[in-house]
């Protein structure tokens, strides 16, 4: 039997209720200032450790000036879709800049990471295909698979035999596609790219990257994991990434042969059924790409205060993960006790919110915590000073 609108209020307000008691519910937390490493929350000053605008960008000069002038000059919004008219000179400038960047012959933007993913595999496989992926990747990967026709498998946490037990189950497949973060978001850990490259070529299959948090970031010159690990596009043909973290802006990316885009352009229905990127966005991240080829400094400066709070957080103790990425998670275990933990230290003006499942895996409730570029020295101190104020918590972790 069908449920009315009033009852179907009932049922969502019960599980809401549900939510709250699990310490599962999400809400919004109204941030009033620009986006940096330091933030205004209700009027208080607190140091942001929980962003992903890893090289400091988001609230540069340079990119302000550029969106300003472009937005003078291009106005606000892109009026259409990318293949109605909404596709400026400037998208196409940034699609070709890009694509050097990355070394790859072509680049497609996406208006989001998350439309991204889930247009392209959905173009490219179909029930005759099967898809691969790992078990921690982000949201938008998963919801690809579950929107694609192909076959959809997830094998464990980076786990190159696992995968390997299941490409060679599903021999009857047309193509398969392996997908994995390159950066995993949640952990900080790195794919094991050179094994997963070395089992592709062995199983016949096709590997795609998000690298959201690996571009601009990872790599001798911020080319991502791909640089990291010497891939070229015959290891890894489909390359994505976003604009939203390292780059400072918004949207996303994706990078391969002309084949590939050209097929993305006529079948990527989150490409073809929405609007394009405001041109000034596109501008804004011409400027944001200028500073990241040259500037070294600020890769070198975030590794350097990732180094700081690890060997502190040593010395306090603490339990990282093994990441030596700009995300450096604690994990804690209960949402309740990550709750309380988040809302212990925002209170002594640090920033760093809880990620509970099912953003995580059960039982994994976390601190996520991220460095920018912009963080100082002494921000690092009194970050480490306040966790180890809130130590005795900290330790009634699981792991
Ligand atoms: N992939 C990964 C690994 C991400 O972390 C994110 C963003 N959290 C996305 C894709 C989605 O990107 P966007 O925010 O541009 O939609």
């Amino acid at each position: 039997m069908n449920i009315s609108w009033h009852d179907k209020e009932q049922q969502l307000a019960q599980q809401l209720v549900e939510r709250q008691q699990q310490s599962l519910y999400r809400s919004r937390r109204v941030i009033d200032s620009a986006q940096d490493v330091v933030l205004h929350v209700n009027g208080a000053p607190v140091l942001n450790f929980c962003s992903n605008d890893y090289l400091g960008l988001a609230n540069h000069p340079e990119l302000i000036s550029a969106f300003k002038k472009a937005a003078d000059e291009y106005g606000v919004g892109s009026g259409s879709a990318h293949l109605v008219t909404g596709h400026q000179a400037v998208h196409h400038e940034l699609e070709q800049q890009l694509a050097e960047f990355v070394n790859r012959p072509r680049v497609l933007l996406f208006s989001t990471g998350y439309m991204a993913n889930l247009g392209v595999v959905s173009a490219l496989l179909d029930k005759n295909d099967c898809l691969f992926e790992d078990k921690l990747n982000h949201a938008s990967l998963i919801d690809a698979g579950l929107l694609s026709a192909a076959k959809f498998n997830r094998y464990f946490h980076n786990d190159v035999n696992n995968l390997k037990a299941k490409l060679q189950i599903n021999t009857a497949a047309n193509t398969k596609l392996i997908v994995s973060d390159g950066v995993f978001s949640m952990d900080g850990d790195v794919i094991a790219l050179d094994n997963m490259m070395a089992l592709a070529q062995q199983e016949n299959a096709v590997l795609m990257i998000d690298d959201a948090h690996g571009l601009g970031v990872t790599g001798k010159t911020g080319r991502g994991t791909l640089e990291q690990f010497n891939a070229t596009i015959d290891d890894v043909p489909i390359l994505m990434a976003t604009l939203g973290k390292a780059f400072g802006t918004f949207g996303a990316f994706i990078a391969g042969s002309d084949i590939l885009i050209e097929t993305l352009i006529q079948q990527a229905r989150s490409y073809i059924y929405t609007t394009a990127l405001p041109p000034a966005i596109a501008c804004a991240t011409l400027a944001s790409l200028k500073l990241i080829t040259t500037e070294q400094w600020r890769r070198e400066q975030l590794q350097a205060r990732i180094k700081q709070f690890k060997m502190g957080a040593k010395q306090l103790g603490l339990n990282l993960m093994p990441s030596d990425t700009a995300i450096q998670p604690l994990i804690i275990g209960s949402s309740e006790l990550a709750m309380s933990i988040s809302q212990s230290l925002e209170q002594q003006g640090i920033l760093i919110s809880a990620i509970r499942p099912p953003t995580v895996p059960a039982n994994t409730a976390r601190l996520r915590i991220t460095f920018s570029a912009n963080h100082t020295e002494q921000h690092i101190n009194k970050l480490l000073s306040v966790l180890e104020n809130v130590l005795p918590e900290l330790q009634q972790n699981v792991c």
